[in-house]
């Protein structure tokens, strides 16, 4: 069971943003988004890469040691879509660690969770990693496993950045000297900034969703039915066949 007493987190506020149904469903009602080949992936891989850092030892054969330790064959409809995406992940881990895994920085904390506040509300999260160099730089990363490759003008907007960076001043005590996301599928990491109005703009909206989360105003999006993880079983989803809402009745006279 869930703990459902009320934090801010990057994906709480993004869940509210794009359906405050779908928050509710989540959060309030202790749903579960069902776990496909995509969550299955990105799981598997960002585990992976917290264990070889952890592990100390950032050979090749210490990477695949740790790949084939956290891999994760749920969520995949076949057997064969499982072994599919598992050599996907050999190489997306190959071309990382001949760019990045066999020349690691100074020191590296991988899966860093922080606890804070944003106005009156607990703040809580994990930033993938925050690398640290020789010359006392330090880096905040975050990846992406997805295939898609966000435009500049997207990564620069990302709210979870600005959250982070707001996190990584307030809970760890430095602000970062580079910010990246790392897209992993395409080996490629793309820096941004965030100047103090970003990071207040974005204290500021998710102190709004905050107040309507308190407020209990959880109106349905539909316009994102479409996208939604909920959209063939959520009472509101304008995508719902009459066989599901026939299922639903049926369901609810037993
Ligand atoms: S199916 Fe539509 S209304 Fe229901 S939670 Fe998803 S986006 Fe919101």
């Amino acid at each position: 069971m869930r703990d459902n007493s009320f934090k801010i987190s990057y994906s709480r506020i993004n869940t509210y943003l794009f359906c405050p149904h779908k928050y509710k469903l989540i959060y309030l009602e202790n749903k579960y988004i069902p776990l496909n080949g995509d969550i299955s992936f990105g799981n598997s891989v960002h585990k992976t890469l917290d264990s070889f850092y952890k592990s100390g030892n950032y050979s090749y054969e210490s990477l695949m040691d740790s790949l084939n330790t956290c891999w994760e064959s749920s969520g995949y409809e076949t057997n064969q879509q499982a072994y599919v995406s598992y050599l996907r992940a050999v190489d997306v881990l190959k071309n990382f660690w001949e760019t990045y895994g066999k020349y690691p920085p100074k020191k590296i904390s991988t899966e860093h969770n922080f606890k804070s506040e944003i106005g009156k509300y607990p703040f809580i999260g994990i930033i993938d990693r925050i690398d640290e160099y020789e010359d006392g730089t330090r880096e905040l990363v975050d990846y992406k496993t997805h295939k898609i490759i966000w435009e500049q003008e997207k990564i620069d907007n990302d709210l979870q950045l600005s959250l982070y960076c707001y996190a990584c001043k307030v809970a760890l005590g430095f602000i970062p000297d580079r910010i990246a996301i790392y897209f992993l599928s395409h080996n490629k990491k793309i820096y941004t900034t965030r100047n103090e109005e970003q990071i207040n703009n974005a204290i500021k909206l998710s102190v709004e969703v905050a107040e309507k989360i308190n407020n209990n105003e959880f109106e349905p999006n539909k316009d994102k039915c479409a996208y939604c993880d909920f959209k063939s079983s959520c009472k509101y989803s304008c995508l719902k066949t009459r066989e599901d809402d026939f299922k639903v009745t049926i369901a609810d006279l037993i």
